[in-house]
């Protein structure tokens, strides 16, 4: 990534004083900003949370309800709220989808890639443990369950995910398709 892709993003007009805004190199590289008031639109990834909750060998995934990729599974994940703490964001994210309340016990790998479109985003998945609720999906899964490693439904949504369940031991995820 040059990092312009992002430039579709940019905001035609600033959104603190209307102004017509245009391009400015600042900070390494070229920004939306604006030449009125000087505001300038710093494009980042978003941040976010999974989890990887286990009974035994088998492991907790929600199928999604909502686009992009409606109807395929993951690790119970979600965005992190402006006023979080990253491990809140996984608390909640668990109680969420799964209805689960879970204790994390690590963090188990850190993977960015990009939500489609074009949402680059950062994802830190946590290994927790079980210490109440009911498995039921929440609002945003239209299941929740856990499943063997060796016989996970499909197909898992995004590479990240696939990495971390391969990590896992999760085998015969190629047929799954790449985005
Ligand atoms: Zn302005």
């Amino acid at each position: 990534m040059s990092g312009l892709e992002g430039l579709a993003r940019a905001y035609p007009f600033c959104p603190r004083c209307r102004a017509a805004m245009s391009f400015r190199f600042e900070g390494g590289r070229t920004r939306p900003a604006c030449p009125e008031c000087g505001f300038v639109q710093y494009l980042n990834p978003a941040p976010g949370a999974g989890v990887i909750v286990r009974r035994g060998d088998q492991v907790c995934l929600v199928q999604r309800k909502f686009p992009p990729k409606v109807g395929q599974w993951t690790l119970p994940t979600g965005f992190m709220e402006w006023d979080e703490d990253i491990d809140e964001t996984a608390v909640r994210e668990a109680k969420e989808e799964t209805g689960l309340d879970v204790r994390l016990t690590g963090v188990f790998a850190v993977h960015n890639g990009i939500l489609p479109p074009d949402q680059p985003v950062v994802v830190v998945f946590y290994t927790a443990e079980e210490t109440g609720g009911e498995l039921t999906a929440g609002d945003d899964a239209a299941e929740a369950g856990f499943f063997d490693l060796d016989r996970l439904p499909g197909p898992i949504a995004f590479a990240a995910h696939r990495k971390v369940l391969r990590a896992l031991g999760a085998v015969d995820l190629e047929r799954h398709p790449e985005e």
